[in-house]
């Protein structure tokens, strides 16, 4: 019988995760299906809930349920546990087992595919939601100089800051604390350019062969991209490698077998 797979979200028609999924499964073999499903933002629990009652075997969860996830799971994986947010559950035996997958996405797009090193750099995390604290832990462990997470609401970033301190040098503010600052990686982990737009700011924050970094992947030219364009950076990148790279780490977990993102990548980009 197909095992079935989902990602719950809301929005969720701009996701690209059926694609890739069932790009995965035709590249492995494995009998998948994979959907996306909107479940209405105060109806996450019940439709999660309905997807394990159909004999779902595991989902991702994407916005602006990542915490949620993280509350409703009965288990959690160390990386989930020190993210404080769930992009990938596994239902098993009567268990949610709620599991992140996104610093590895990143790390390993930042690292390996786009081949710039993390050691020693000035990094900026714009944004403190489900995404910015599943890559916060694992960027920490990469030898970086400073990490500096800003977000709108500052008390995000400040607890962020207080929940990764032990793990090495993070600070938390607000957008107006950046001016006069200048960064080696800006990653924009914010969902502003769902409603076309961007973080508020200052000129001078991209250091000469700076990478920015965008996570949100297929909105074309946003706001974000235009900004860091104009500001000459080093290397620009869609978030399109993190996607694929925490795709097939999720595909991974759940069916213990890795896939290639390189032809899926390929195949996106002629799309
Ligand atoms: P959340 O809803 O958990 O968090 C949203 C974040 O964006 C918050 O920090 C929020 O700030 C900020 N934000 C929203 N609107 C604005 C705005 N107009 N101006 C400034 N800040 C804003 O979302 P996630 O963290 O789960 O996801 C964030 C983005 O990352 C999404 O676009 C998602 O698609 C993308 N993503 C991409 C991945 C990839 O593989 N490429 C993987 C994971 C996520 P505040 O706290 O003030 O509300």
């Amino acid at each position: 019988m197909t095992d079935k797979y989902c990602v719950f979200g809301n929005p969720i028609g701009h996701s690209k995760s059926p694609i890739i999924h069932a790009a995965f499964a035709r590249q492995t073999g494995e009998d998948i299906e994979y959907t996306a499903i909107v479940a209405p933002t105060d109806g996450f629990s019940d439709a999660l809930d309905d997807f394990i009652a159909s004999g779902g075997r595991g989902a991702n969860v994407t916005v602006p349920f990542k915490q949620e996830a993280y509350q409703l799971a009965t288990r959690l994986t160390p990386r989930a546990e020190l993210a404080g947010a769930v992009n990938t559950l596994v239902f098993s035996n009567d268990e949610v087992i709620g599991d992140n997958t996104d610093g590895f996405g990143l790390l390993r797009d930042i690292t390996v595919n786009l081949g710039y090193p993390i050691e020693g750099k000035r990094i900026l995390l714009l944004g403190a939601g489900g995404a910015a604290r599943g890559v916060v832990g694992p960027l920490l462990g990469e030898g970086h100089e400073s990490l500096t997470i800003a977000n709108r609401t500052v008390q995000r970033a400040r607890s962020l800051m207080q929940r990764f301190a032990h793990l090495g040098h993070v600070t938390g503010c607000g957008y107006d604390e950046l001016a006069g600052h200048a960064f080696d990686i800006v990653i924009n982990a914010t969902s502003a350019s769902l409603n076309g737009t961007m973080p508020p700011l200052p000129e001078g924050i991209f250091a000469p062969s700076c990478l920015a970094y965008k996570m949100m992947y297929g909105l074309g030219d946003t706001p974000f991209w235009t900004f860091a364009r104009k500001q000459s950076v080093g290397m620009i990148s869609d978030g399109l490698g993190m996607l694929l790279e925490q795709a097939a780490e999720s595909f991974y977990v759940w069916r213990g077998v890795r896939p290639d993102c390189a032809p899926v990548a390929a195949m996106l980009r002629d799309a």
